[in-house]
């Protein structure tokens, strides 16, 4: 029987998370310390670390913004603008940019600030979310290198040393300490918690006819270029309170757009619009540690109290580890054949990554499905 937070929904299997003797989650015990930090010193912090940084007479850019077009990187435009700073949006284009997904990235550009995209090669880079959900479970790996590799690469580029990344995923959603407490992003932080799974990047070379030249994008630069802009990267997460609810508030105010209705797998309605694989991603998630989207999002309105855990349960049992049939309204069919894999394989392949300890099996060790293609827990969230 798997244990889960006493006061979040997160079971013991998450990677990277620690309970106390009450058994509370280390994510939880990381938010509970933010009462104790003096958020107007960090905002002089921030003040002084972007003065230190902005770009004399105007001749650079002040600093480089990592941006996805979602709710967290239009708030972090807004912040840096009203701090009087003039940044370079930098994005790394999804795995499969979806139709709102693009319109809120323009919408940033009308916020009135210099973007630039960068799109590698869709062809391979198909190849390699197939030969990562394969050979890791994660379908999202190529996304994961590219969206911390492209910035720091244009950031080396355009001699802009300072980027400012959003949320330190390893605060919000618990991690060691040392983690949880870092402001910084460098190579050693993308090596230990950029959800590589242990694929590196030099892995590719070699499998499926990929070479060498064809990952230029996905390799970080290297110590001796970051020397020489002197590239520091900070989380605007450590500056300012953070809250992706709050950060969506904002960002709908500035033009940024929400989803119909409440997204496949979610509780939300204003995030991970912006990749019809993320489904994929999230999902593979609860295979393997039985928890998924649904809760992080959960977990996040309870420890800031907009969330009893009471109802947190019912909502999480309701919506997390549904099979991703559809995702941002597109049949996984549909999904998969762009990066040329069947239904079956996927299912194949699904079942290989299962945990099988949380699902009921078939007498065979085959996970068992119901009519809706939904697993069957072993354990029950309560
Ligand atoms: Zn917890």
């Amino acid at each position: 029987m798997i244990r889960f937070c006493t006061r979040c929904v997160y079971p013991e299997t998450k990677p990277d998370l620690a309970f106390d003797d009450s058994g509370v989650c280390s994510a939880c015990l990381g938010f509970e310390k933010r009462a104790e930090v003096d958020w107007a010193d960090r905002r002089r912090q921030f003040v002084e670390v972007t003065d230190r940084y902005r770009s004399k007479q105007g001749s650079n850019y002040d600093c480089i913004v990592p941006v996805s077009g979602g709710k967290d990187s239009t708030y972090q435009v807004i912040r840096l603008i009203e701090h009087g700073l003039n940044p370079l949006c930098v994005t790394a284009t999804t795995d499969s940019l979806s139709e709102i997904g693009r319109r809120n990235l323009q919408n940033i550009g009308k916020l009135g600030v210099d973007c630039i995209e960068v799109s590698v090669d869709p062809v391979l880079r198909r190849r390699i979310n197939r030969i990562a959900l394969r050979e890791v479970g994660d379908i999202s790996w190529p996304e994961h290198v590219l969206i911390f590799t492209i910035p720091v690469r244009m950031a080396v580029a355009m001699r802009v040393p300072l980027i400012v990344w959003g949320e330190n995923s390893q605060n919000e959603y618990g991690g060691p300490a040392t983690a949880q407490e870092s402001q910084v992003l460098d190579r050693r932080w993308l090596e230990e918690f950029g959800g590589l799974l242990g694929l590196r990047v030099s892995d590719l070379v070699g499998l499926e006819g990929i070479t060498e030249r064809d990952l230029i994008q996905y390799r970080y630069p290297t110590d001796e270029d970051l020397r020489s802009v002197g590239v520091t990267g900070i989380f605007l997460g450590y500056f300012f309170p953070w809250d992706g609810y709050q950060n969506a508030i904002i960002a709908q105010g500035y033009g940024f757009e929400t989803f119909p209705h409440v997204v496949e797998g979610s509780l939300a309605s204003y995030e991970n619009l912006d990749n019809h694989q993320t489904g994929i991603h999230d999902y593979f998630k609860y295979l393997k540690y039985g928890f998924g989207r649904a809760s992080d999002i959960a977990n996040n309105h309870i420890r800031r109290g907009r969330l009893t855990r009471e109802d947190a349960v019912r909502l999480v049992r309701r919506h997390d580890g549904r099979f991703p049939s559809t995702y941002l309204g597109r049949p996984i069919e549909q999904i998969l054949a762009e990066i040329g894999m069947s239904l079956d394989e996927f299912n194949s392949i699904c079942d290989r990554f299962t945990n099988k300890r949380l699902f009921r099996l078939d007498n065979r060790g085959k996970p068992v499905r119901d009519a809706d293609g939904n697993l069957v827990p072993e354990f029950t969230l309560s």
